[in-house]
């Protein structure tokens, strides 16, 4: 079993109430491929600029993520620059440089275009849309966005919906897609426009599950100290399409336990800058965390 992810590779700049860090290696495909390397074997699809480190892409290899659908371009790599204050549940974007993401248009091998697992993260609807157009027999189709694209690309996202099984998205970006604020109204508007399921992350107030036949929803895992939740949405993606692909089924069983391990694997991103923690991490880091997590509900 492998899975598809595609998305972006960036170098993030991001000020935190504990530091600030420039030009980290970070991107949705990036820190969705460290959770979901520890199920699964991954493909990343992305690009990156001639300027792209490459101690950086030397790490992504280390990490056995198969790379053979990185194009390099010529022209700047995907920069992204935000700030969290507060409660540090949302990224007040600062700057988005597309650089050479405006003309990506990912290719993929014809062993890869057989892979039945696959996740479009948050990229422009268009690329996304044009890699499903690639693929050959999808069993599972999550897709994740943000406001920068619902806001530039909305017309193109709604279109995609009806092709996807899982939209993954957070509490802000479903309010915005749907138009409606109840969440649960929002999964269900959201379910109305094409997508079966839908995943609605609520940051440190968890997560909530939705689809016709059932509502399923979990806290975040506790953590004390957090130092930057970049990236931790697509950790939990990671985490939650690594385990239905290691799985190979979608049945409730299935999503629930998926839906754990996506919201240990996003506890463990906000615990330090950047891929710094999720890169290291273990599946058997994960396992000890989900049964703390357990614990949490035993009473
Ligand atoms: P998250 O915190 O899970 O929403 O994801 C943050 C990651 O998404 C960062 O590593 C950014 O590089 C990446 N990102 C930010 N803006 C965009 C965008 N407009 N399109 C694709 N990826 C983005």
């Amino acid at each position: 079993m492998s899975i598809i992810v595609l998305g972006t590779v960036a170098l993030d700049s991001v000020k935190t109430p504990f530091g600030r860090r420039t030009e980290l290696l970070g991107g949705s495909a990036a820190h969705f491929s460290m959770a979901a390397r520890l199920f699964t074997r991954v493909n990343l699809i992305a690009i990156v600029g001639s300027d792209f480190p490459k101690k950086h892409m030397a790490f992504l290899r280390d990490k056995g993520l198969n790379l053979s659908s990185l194009s390099v371009d010529k022209g700047k790599t995907f920069r992204w620059e935000g700030q969290y204050e507060g409660d540090l549940n949302s990224a007040l974007t600062l700057n988005t440089q597309l650089g050479v993401l405006s003309v990506f248009k990912p290719e993929v091998s014809e062993a890869q275009r057989k892979i039945e697992y696959i996740f479009l993260a948050n990229v422009d609807p268009d690329i996304q849309e044009h890699l499903l157009t690639r693929m050959h027999s999808p069993k599972l189709i999550g897709l994740d966005s943000m406001n920068y694209w619902i806001n530039t690309k909305r017309k193109a996202l709604i279109k995609l919906l009806k092709h996807i099984d899982i939209y993954v998205a957070n509490d802000q970006e479903a309010r915005a897609l749907s138009g409606e604020s109840n969440l649960i109204k929002a999964a269900k508007a959201l379910c109305a426009m094409g997508s079966r399921m839908v995943l609605i992350k609520k940051g440190e107030h968890g997560v909530l599950f939705y689809n016709k036949k059932f509502i399923f929803s979990l806290p975040a895992y506790p953590v004390e100290k957090v130092i930057d939740p970049t990236g931790a949405g697509d950790t939990f993606a990671g985490g939650f399409m690594g385990y239905l692909t290691q799985a190979g089924k979608v049945d409730a069983a299935a999503i629930k336990k998926a839906l754990a391990y996506g919201t240990v694997a996003a506890s463990f991103n906000v615990e330090d800058f950047g891929l710094s923690r999720t890169s290291k991490l273990r599946r058997a880091d994960l396992e000890r965390r989900l049964s703390q997590f357990k614990k949490c509900f035993s009473f």
